[in-house]
């Protein structure tokens, strides 16, 4: 009999002690590229390590059972992680993208449209009547981002999703953001949870990695296989390191949503503050939807800073205890300039389309004191 296991308790258990070389505790790292057959034809569980290793099934073992989810795919980065999915759709295939997701999305999606691989419609996907017109003549692959990269606005997943199947379409959530201690969009009703496991599921910002989570067991083999196929597949050692983040998932969110709700609040009564998105605030528009679908708001947000360019400029000459720098998820505190970083690759007209104005900062809240925290960003907003 297999017990239930809680979340928590799998992120930080899964393949401990599992070692029957030594009794190691620690899951050992397996640093091959290819495996002995024990016999002419007699092929041993795993060929060859760009098909299969170890380290990456523990991961995406651990991962799919904390997304709910039928088989897991441990990828290279989590573009790869997307790539395996837009890179098998086919000319007569629609995929619809939401008009304010992380850059890099749109830039691959952009990318392989542009080359004829599929047809794309991008849309606001919190608008549930241009959401009907993108879906109305059918669709192959809906994505969503939720919440968004980087004005944290929130949508329906399950709405999405059954929007989606009625459409004909496969649906897949980048669960970046929130990750699987936050938010469960299998759950909701999506095909396919993704995750840039470089961000919270690591956690501290020393690899680059994803992993493409499916809900049922053939999707879940058929990523595999197109995952070798295109060599798309993650390193044994980010693997093994995203385990070892994977353990404090749970608790390290927790810690950086309860500094990142007080900077939150702090922020928005602040006179050099335009506007705060943080979904766990009160103001924020989909504040309710967030705490339905959500399991905490989480520690991003973003933002806008009173006097545009010229204060972004003068608040990041000062700041303290925010490095300027991409990415998200880390135990350390980061600020971007998402118009001039994570988002350059967007035409200033996409950026206008999807709010990223030049005085957007998005903040990444990590493990440091709140109070440090706070007197940093006061430092900046004195500047
Ligand atoms: N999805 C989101 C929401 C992201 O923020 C990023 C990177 O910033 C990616 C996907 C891409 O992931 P990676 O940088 O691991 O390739």
């Amino acid at each position: 009999m297999t017990d239930h296991l809680s979340p928590e308790t799998i992120a930080a258990t899964h393949g401990i002690a599992i070692d029957t070389a030594y009794g190691a505790v620690a899951p050992p790292l397996y640093l091959t590229s290819t495996y002995a057959y024990e016999a002419f034809e007699r092929p041993r569980q795993y060929g060859y390590g760009r098909g299969g290793n170890a380290n990456r099934d523990l991961l995406g073992e651990a991962l799919a059972k904390l997304e709910g989810g039928a088989g897991a795919t441990i990828t290279a980065s989590g573009m790869a992680a997307i790539d395996l999915l837009l890179g098998r759709l086919s000319p007569d295939d629609h995929l619809v993208v939401p008009h304010d997701c992380y850059g890099g999305t749109l830039r691959l999606a952009n990318g392989r449209a542009s080359r004829r691989q599929f047809r794309l419609t991008i849309v606001d996907q919190g608008d549930p009547a241009a959401l009907a017109d993108a879906l109305k003549d059918g669709a192959s692959l809906v994505f969503v981002e939720t919440p968004s990269n980087p004005l944290m606005r929130v949508v329906d997943i399950a709405a999405i999703a059954a929007a989606g199947h009625a459409a004909g379409a496969k649906v897949v959530v980048d669960n970046t953001f929130l990750s699987p201690a936050l938010q469960n969009p299998i759950a909701l009703g999506a095909d396919y949870v993704l995750h840039s496991s470089t961000k919270y599921i690591n956690g501290h910002s020393d690899i680059i990695a994803g992993a493409l989570i499916a809900a049922n067991a053939e999707d879940a083999a058929a990523d595999r296989v197109w995952a070798n196929t295109a060599g798309l597949t993650g390193a044994p050692f980010d693997a093994w390191l995203t385990l070892r983040g994977l353990r404090t998932l749970f608790a390290r969110i927790e810690r950086q949503q309860s500094t990142a709700s007080a900077i939150a609040e702090r922020l928005e009564a602040h006179p050099g503050i335009a506007a705060v998105h943080y979904p766990g605030l009160a103001s924020h528009p989909q504040h309710d939807l967030a705490a339905r679908q959500q399991k905490g708001f989480g520690a991003m947000m973003s933002i806008e800073i009173a006097g545009g360019a010229d204060g972004v400029r003068a608040f990041l000459s000062k700041v303290a205890h925010f490095t300027l720098a991409e990415s998200l998820g880390g135990v350390e505190s980061l600020v971007s300039h998402p118009a001039t970083m994570t988002h350059a690759s967007m035409s200033i007209e996409a950026r206008t389309r999807a709010g990223i104005t030049d005085g957007l900062l998005r903040l990444s809240i990590g493990l440091e004191h709140p109070d440090d925290l706070l007197a940093g960003l006061e430092r900046g907003l004195a500047g």
